[in-house]
């Protein structure tokens, strides 16, 4: 089971992948450094350290599906 302090709700278009609102600074839409097809490596295993463009903080993507990323932390929330 996937716990949901974990998880952080991504949108795509086309290739870009988009954070709908930062848990840490508020900002929306950020567009982060990876890429749609990084999401299935991410979905494959590979953990990918993504940064967020909006204030630096980062997270370990450890998997993702349709509308998730989920972390290997729980994430905190402005
Ligand atoms: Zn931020």
């Amino acid at each position: 089971m996937i716990p949901f302090e974990n998880t952080l709700p991504y949108e795509t278009i086309q290739q870009d992948v988009y954070l709908i609102e930062c848990p840490y600074c508020g900002e929306r839409n950020v567009l982060l450094p990876l890429k749609a097809e990084h999401l299935e490596t991410i979905r494959e295993g590979r953990k990918r350290l993504i940064v967020f463009p909006c204030c630096r903080e980062q997270i370990t993507a450890v998997n993702a599906d349709r509308d998730y990323l989920l972390a290997s932390r729980p994430i905190r929330r402005h």
